[in-house]
């Protein structure tokens, strides 16, 4: 298996180095050079399967050799162990075919656990073999930071700095971040948006002689491997309401488009998935994109809904991508135009491709929380705020009841509990693992937005902790 970037110019790469490497040198994202495909019959053999297994089955071929099925097996159990269910994602029906995919049941309490538990082993085995470290950079608008922390933390080979943007993060959120006591771990507040911090990331990246000094890698939704490791639990989800027998749909409550771009790979690689539901809070420049063919940047509202405050999702351009059929040349022009003029546009042709899977639909904080209460009153659950986004999406845009949707549930309620207790009148409970998190001491720099103010910190603090 190779890995060829959007924009078309960087090398062609096996999967150790994708996994390295994050962003591609031309700037573009990685993505397979072909999606391996699956018969209605391997689908069907996925039905009994625990997830592990699943998780072996579909990831393997991505792999092509750099790794040998003993040792990705065993980094596999290893990375789903910490769940508290041994169903690890489990299926729960809400409404008539209307199925609630519970992702939160990792360390931290988010989807991101799914690919970051399998990241974190992944790239100290590979690491590892080749003698080599790596300065791990991300950006979080929340949940990445703690789930690429809790994945990196103590690992020898790794350093990891998280930047996160001040204030606009929830106390869990921060907490799980800041009260990891380990040496690797370095967190940043920056006084900006998650945007903000996102270029900060990017730009580090951009900075070739920075990035070769202090070996960048990246944790980010731009890492393929993660994008690899979310598939997996699309093919769970679909054999547990039918498939290959019947389609399916997802609903899913988007941000960086990294998730929702796991099931469209699952649709690639032969699942069928009848619509896959893009669901967005205030910040709806993707919903927007799939009605009219057109992306504008806006500025960033705060939400509920805070992982989903974006208004640019990197891995928006693995799929622009193959909607320019696949031409990086072209990608590298629009994200170029994109660049200075904060606008892009598809022709109507590829807007009809896009919209034959693609659903959009937006949500304010009172429709979310409206949603929650409804879900509630329903079915007994209580959902998170990103989780009733997709909920809300998945009903407003559901075209066909005869085939069952699977709405992401992509936190756990207790990591923002103010806004179920207000909509519910409930306040969810932390796990035990979590309670005391409120009194565990936090470690934290705050520093401006600024590209070499960062830079410094990192060239300042890199090396200072495990590897010293
Ligand atoms: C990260 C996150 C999202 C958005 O996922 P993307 O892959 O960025 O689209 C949604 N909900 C929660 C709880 C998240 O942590």
């Amino acid at each position: 298996m190779k890995y060829i970037s959007t924009r078309g110019d960087a090398p062609v790469l096996a999967f150790d180095d994708v996994l390295l490497s994050g962003l591609a040198s031309d700037g573009g994202l990685y993505v397979p050079e072909e999606w391996p495909r699956f018969s209605a019959a391997d689908i069907a053999s996925f039905g009994g399967l625990p997830y592990p297994e699943l998780a072996l089955r579909v990831i393997r071929p991505f792999i092509g050799g750099t790794l040998d099925d003993g040792a990705l097996a065993g980094i596999i159990d290893g990375a789903y162990a910490n769940f508290d269910t041994p169903e690890i994602a489990p299926l729960k029906e809400i409404g008539k075919g209307e199925w609630l995919l519970e992702l939160f049941h990792g360390p931290t309490l988010a989807f991101k656990d799914l690919a970051m538990q399998f990241l974190g082993p992944v790239f100290d085995h590979v690491l590892k073999a080749r003698g080599e470290w790596v300065t791990i950079v991300g950006a979080t608008s929340g949940d990445t930071g703690s789930a690429a922390i809790e994945a990196c933390r103590d690992r020898a080979a790794i350093e990891i700095f998280i930047l996160h943007p001040r204030g606009r993060i929830s106390d869990v959120q921060r907490r799980q971040m800041t009260t990891v006591p380990s040496a690797n771990v370095h967190n940043i507040a920056i006084e900006g948006t998650f945007d903000d911090c996102q270029d900060l990331v990017k730009a580090m990246f951009n900075d070739k002689p920075f990035r070769r000094r202090w070996r960048l890698g990246a944790v980010n939704s731009i890492n393929w491997v993660r994008i690899m490791a979310q598939v997996v639990y699309y093919f769970w989800a679909a054999v547990r309401v039918g498939a290959p027998k019947t389609p399916v749909s997802f609903a899913v409550p988007t941000g960086n488009f990294g998730n929702v771009f796991a099931g469209y790979g699952a649709r690639q690689m032969g699942l069928d998935v009848d619509q896959l539901v893009v669901g967005s809070n205030r910040n709806d420049i993707l919903t927007r994109f799939f009605e009219t063919g057109t992306m504008s940047r806006g500025e960033v509202h705060p939400t509920l809904s805070p992982s989903m405050d974006i208004q640019v999702s990197s891995n928006f351009e693995r799929l622009l991508f193959d909607l320019e059929g696949r031409d990086g040349g072209r990608v590298a022009e629009v994200m170029a135009g994109f660049g200075e003029s904060g606008q892009l546009a598809i022709d109507d042709k590829a807007l009809e491709a896009a919209q034959t899977v693609f659903y959009g639909a937006r949500f304010d904080d009172e429709e979310t929380k409206e949603t929650i209460e409804a879900v509630y009153q329903e079915s007994g659950e209580l959902v998170d705020p990103h989780t009733a986004v997709g909920i809300a999406a998945a009903r407003a845009q559901r075209r066909d009841s005869t085939v069952s949707m699977v709405a992401l549930a992509t936190a756990h309620p207790a990591k923002f509990p103010e806004a179920v207790k207000d909509a519910t009148g409930v306040a969810p409970a932390l796990p035990e693992r979590l309670a005391d998190l409120s009194e565990r001491q936090e470690r934290c720099e705050v520093l401006a937005n600024n590209l070499k103010t960062v830079q410094d910190y990192v060239a300042a603090n890199a090396g200072q902790g495990a590897r010293s």
